[in-house]
């Protein structure tokens, strides 16, 4: 999961990665303070927990994507070749149907992820008064 802050020095994000699944671990395993360098401006500092958001990573999602749709496409692809010959069209369509499901566990694989963010970015260390 990626995780943003803001440098304190120059204002402009930090992100890091984790796979702990919420700030609980996160102040578990490092405290509630944890150390970041801003790549900037090269400013290392201490950062509270709450102060730290998950968010999507974008460019692995994109790369996911493109990835998981070059698979459906080059299976469907041999899928074709396969069911053009083959006598009986509505089992045919299902059968094409199940060559596309890697785009299905794209979006799975996705739905679990933005559960995950959600499920970071919803429960603080501290309690908000
Ligand atoms: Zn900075």
């Amino acid at each position: 999961m990626k995780l943003y802050t803001y440098c304190q020095n120059c204002n402009r994000s930090i992100t890091t990665q984790t796979s702990l699944p919420d700030r609980i671990k996160l102040a578990q395993k490092y405290g509630k303070e944890i150390k970041l360098k801003c790549p900037h401006c090269r400013t290392e500092a201490m950062y509270h927990i709450d102060s730290i958001k998950a968010v999507k990573n974008k460019t692995q999602e994109r790369i996911m994507l493109v990835l998981f749709l070059t698979i459906a496409a080059i299976v469907s692809v041999f899928a074709m070749d396969f069911l053009i010959h083959y006598p009986w069209p509505v089992i045919g369509a299902g059968i094409l149907l199940i060559f596309q499901s890697p785009i299905l566990l794209y979006f799975i694989i996705q739905r679990i992820k933005n559960k995950r963010i959600n499920n970071f970015n919803f429960y603080f260390v501290e309690v908000k008064e």
